[in-house]
């Protein structure tokens, strides 16, 4: 067979055997993207520091006949992404995007849009950009290109967002919004918010990915955009993803 090439952001590296290695990757055009790379171990000329978790790269790759496992030939470097390995804060941010990642992406599903945000909050991450915006912005923008976009664009009953100050309910189940007022006591579980939180998510679904960045999350509602977001990402999956709990020792805000 003839080999492929492919952009790639490696998420997980395992060792397999005395000289190989497992990685996995997210690809625009493969999704999730499994290869073996014989020799990876030993190999000091064609994979040194290249197959480490975050690196950027181009990669050239065989199929092998039926398997889902493709073997590696090659790896150049677009981005190593060096300094999220220096520092624990933006370090567990980017484990975090990158499991989630893992989580989210499939084998053989064309996702051009989830690679350009998983790029997008690495970048940020190196930048310099807000280590929590970046984790709440790459999660709600995730959602949305999964198609699990959370309904926040109004209470659920009378549609508004603008009673101020009146904390608002998320709903897991339903992935929708209720207000104080409209709230009984009869659907009361889910994650509160306040209208500045509310606000921000919006836009945060809204604005083209260059401009998200811009977006400020103060310490209350960075706080509450965590607790839904996580929240939710464990109803959909229905299980704890442990990146979080490293993330949060660091400190949310
Ligand atoms: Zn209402």
């Amino acid at each position: 067979m003839l080999p492929d090439q492919t952009p790639a952001v490696v998420l997980k590296v395992t060792d397999h055997g005395e000289s190989d290695k497992i990685v996995t990757f997210c690809s625009p055009i493969r999704g999730k993207l499994t290869g073996i790379a014989k020799g990876a171990k030993r190999s000091k000329k064609r994979f040194v520091n290249k197959l480490e978790i975050f690196s950027y790269l181009n990669i050239t790759y065989v199929e092998k006949g039926r398997s889902t496992l493709v073997r590696i030939d090659q790896a150049e470097l677009i981005a190593s992404f060096l300094s999220l390995r220096k520092n624990f804060k933006r370090y567990s941010a980017a484990s975090l995007i990158c499991e989630q990642t893992l989580n989210w992406i499939r084998e053989n599903d064309r996702d051009e849009e989830l690679f350009k945000l998983l790029i997008w909050a690495l970048e940020g991450l190196e930048g310099g950009q807000s280590i929590v915006g970046t984790v709440i912005l790459f999660h709600i923008r995730m959602f949305t290109i999964l198609g699990f976009q959370p309904q926040i664009s109004g209470c659920i009953r009378c549609g508004r967002t603008d009673h101020d100050g009146a904390p608002y309910r998320f709903n897991m189940e339903k992935s929708d919004l209720v207000c104080r007022k409209c709230r009984s006591d009869a659907m009361g579980h889910g994650t509160l918010m306040s209208i500045n939180t509310v606000k921000l998510l919006q836009k945060a679904q809204k604005l083209p990915l260059h401009k998200l960045g811009r977006l400020k999350f103060s310490t209350g509602p960075a706080k509450e955009a965590i607790a839904l977001l996580k929240g939710y990402g464990h109803h959909l999956l229905q299980r704890e993803i442990h990146s979080w709990d490293a993330f949060e020792r660091g400190g949310v805000g």
